[in-house]
């Protein structure tokens, strides 16, 4: 029997601290800020941030919270959208794109709580139950990549660092798929600790970091190359 990583102890899981630690925390291997990344709903640190702003004033600041665009969405990706350090534009039209693979990389966390941190045992007769999930989970991961090189064809944008990038994400979720189902049918044993569990989702938001990262920049290499023809 294959192992991919082991622990033994899985008390004291704090999830709202292993959600915080995926926004930059929770993995020494990066060491970049991402503070500003979004991270719960509700959880704006910003929401003192009341004072009425003329229309004029609301459109220059980039106070996070204040943008319009970003506003009134389940997550609060202002600050994230905001920082230059990762876009240098403001990614308001991937937005519904960026929100539903924050809901996948919720869902993972589902899984890997269920499946790999914490299982019930003999986990091989929970195996019918798992998995349709892990493979739900699978289907609407690929169904989002289809939609996004769809948005990147329509804007002439297919053969972009974007729509490149989506194959990372396909090829990352497809062996996320085999550990778990491995596991839950005792192939093999994927057993995660919380940190393990936290640098995994971690791994997810970033490659889809970097196709919201590569779109943003085929876009402007072609705004200036139409600009310069
Ligand atoms: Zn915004």
């Amino acid at each position: 029997m294959a192992s991919y990583s082991s622990v033994d102890e899985y008390g004291g899981f704090d999830f709202s601290r292993a959600l915080a630690s995926d926004f930059g925390l929770g993995s020494s291997a990066i060491t970049s800020n991402t503070s500003a990344a979004p991270s719960l709903p509700q959880q704006s640190n910003v929401s003192a941030f009341k004072m009425p702003l003329t229309p004029q004033l609301n459109a220059l600041a980039i106070v996070p919270g204040s943008c319009p665009q970003c506003k009134g969405r389940k997550y609060n990706f202002t600050a994230y959208f905001h920082n230059t350090k990762y876009f240098s534009s403001s990614p308001h039209h991937l937005l519904s794109y960026i929100e539903r693979s924050y809901v996948l990389k919720n869902q993972l966390q589902s899984l890997l709580v269920e499946w790999a941190m914490n299982p019930r045992r003999p986990i091989i007769e929970f195996a019918d139950i798992a998995e349709p999930q892990i493979r739900a989970w699978e289907r609407r991961v690929q169904y989002l990549v289809e939609t996004v090189l769809e948005f990147a064809t329509s804007k002439g944008l297919h053969q972009g660092v974007g729509a490149r990038k989506t194959d990372t994400v396909l090829r990352w979720t497809g062996k996320m798929v085999t550990r778990l189902e491995d596991t839950v049918w005792e192939r093999a044993n994927f057993q995660v600790s919380q940190s393990e569990m936290v640098s995994l989702l971690f791994q997810f938001r970033k490659l889809w970091e970097s196709v919201w990262v590569g779109l943003v920049e085929d876009e402007r290499s072609q705004r200036e190359m139409s600009r310069s023809s």
